[in-house]
C-alpha cells in the first residue's frame, strides 16, 4: 500500500456509516471553514474572492456559523468581519441603483436616432431596426451586482480535495486490502459515484465501483420493496424490521448525498435565537425614517473596493442607518418565545 496520507483517512471513512466521500467532504469543509475564520479573515485574496462569490453557499455559510460557535469569541468576530465586507458590497450595488433611479432618466441617444430614422420612410425604418436595443433590462446592473461572479470558495476547495481523494481511491483499488475495505464500506452516494466514474475511465477501478454500488443498491431496493409490501393489510402479521424503515431515508442519501451534520444543538439554538431577536429588532424599526439612498455611502474617503473597513469617526447607529436607537416596539409572541433567559 502506498504512503499517501489520504489512504489512512479514506480507510477510516470506509469504516464509518454513510458515503465515505460525503464524510470526507464534510471533513474538508470543516477544516477549510476553521482555517478561514482563524487565519484568513485579513487575507486580501480571500476577502476579494468572498466578495466575488457574495459569501458562501447556504450549506457552507450555515456550517460556518457552527464552526464559529465552536471557536467562541474569535469565531463570531471573524464571521462579522467577513460578512460586513460582503454586506457593504451588496449595499453599494443597491445604493447605486437607487441613487440613479432617483435622478431624471437620461435621454437615450439611440432612442432619439431611432425616432428620427423611423420618420424617414422605409429606408429609415430598415436602418432603425438594425440599431441595438435601447431598452436595457430594468435593474440589469443591479442584478449583476447581486449575482455571484465566482462559486462558493468552500465548494471549490471541497471539490478539489474530493477529486484528490478520488484519484487516490482509484489508484489504490488495485491493492487487495484497500479494495476489501472499500467493498465493506457503505458505498458511494450517486453524486460521488458519478464523479468517481468520470475520473476512472474504462478501468478495473470502474468495474469495482460499479460492482459495490450494484450490491448496495440491490439491498436498498429489496428493503424499500419490503417496507412497501408490509404496509399492506394482508401482511400485517409479518415483522417490520428497522432497516426496512430506514431504507427510505437511506434512498434519499443515496440519490442526493448525505445531509450536512454540522448543525449542533447549540448552532440550531443560536440560529433560532438570532432569527427571533432580529425579527423583534426589525419590528421595532418599522416606522423609523431612513436616509435617502446613497447617503449611507456619503462618508468621505470610504473606498468600497477596500478590503479593510475603515470605521472612520465614531458614529451612532441611528446616524449611520436612520434607525430608531431603541427599537422598542412591542415584541411579537414568537420573539418572546425564542428569547433566551
Ligand atoms: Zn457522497
Ligand atoms: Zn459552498
Amino acid at each position: 500500500m502506498g504512503m499517501d496520507k489520504r489512504i489512512p483517512e479514506l480507510l477510516r471513512a470506509f469504516g464509518e456509516s454513510g458515503c465515505p466521500l460525503c464524510r470526507r467532504s464534510a471533513q474538508h469543509a470543516a477544516r477549510y471553514l476553521r482555517n478561514l475564520l482563524s487565519e484568513y479573515v485579513d487575507d486580501l485574496p480571500t476577502r476579494r474572492s468572498l466578495r466575488r462569490s457574495l459569501g458562501l453557499c447556504a450549506e457552507h455559510a450555515w456550517a460556518l456559523q457552527g464552526v464559529a460557535l465552536s471557536l467562541k469569541g474569535s469565531g463570531s468576530l471573524a464571521t462579522a468581519v467577513l460578512y460586513e465586507d460582503v454586506t457593504r458590497h451588496v449595499l453599494a450595488a443597491l445604493s447605486e441603483y437607487l441613487t440613479q433611479g432617483a435622478a431624471p432618466p437620461p435621454r437615450s441617444g439611440i432612442r432619439r436616432v431611432r425616432h428620427w430614422l423611423e420618420r424617414r420612410g422605409r429606408w429609415g425604418r430598415c436602418l432603425a431596426a438594425r440599431l441595438p436595443s435601447d431598452e436595457a433590462t430594468p435593474g440589469g446592473d443591479l442584478l449583476a451586482g447581486l449575482t455571484p461572479r465566482e462559486p462558493c470558495p468552500a465548494c471549490a476547495h471541497v471539490e478539489a480535495q474530493v477529486s484528490g481523494d478520488i484519484s487516490v481511491l482509484l489508484r489504490t483499488l488495485t491493492d487487495a486490502d484497500f479494495r476489501a475495505a472499500y467493498g465493506a464500506s457503505d458505498g458511494l452516494c450517486l453524486p460521488h459515484l458519478r464523479q468517481a466514474l468520470s475520473l476512472a475511465g474504462n478501468t478495473g477501478a470502474a468495474q469495482i465501483l460499479a460492482e459495490v454500488a450494484a450490491d448496495r443498491l440491490r439491498l436498498l431496493h429489496f428493503d424499500l420493496e419490503e417496507h412497501w409490501r408490509k404496509s399492506d393489510w394482508s401482511y400485517r402479521e409479518q415483522a417490520r424490521h428497522p432497516w426496512e424503515q430506514a431504507a427510505r431515508v437511506r434512498a434519499i442519501a443515496f440519490f442526493g448525498g448525505e445531509a450536512s451534520e454540522q448543525d449542533t444543538e447549540a448552532a440550531l439554538a443560536q440560529r433560532r435565537w438570532a432569527r427571533a431577536e432580529y425579527h423583534r429588532h426589525l419590528r421595532g424599526q418599522a416606522g423609523a425614517t431612513r436616509p435617502p439612498a446613497g447617503e449611507i455611502f456619503g462618508r468621505p474617503g470610504l473606498d468600497l473596493e477596500s478590503p479593510t473597513f475603515d470605521p472612520g469617526e465614531p458614529r451612532t447607529r441611528e446616524a449611520a442607518t436612520g434607525l430608531d436607537p431603541e427599537g422598542t416596539a412591542d415584541p411579537c409572541d414568537e420573539c418572546e418565545a425564542q428569547r433566551p433567559d
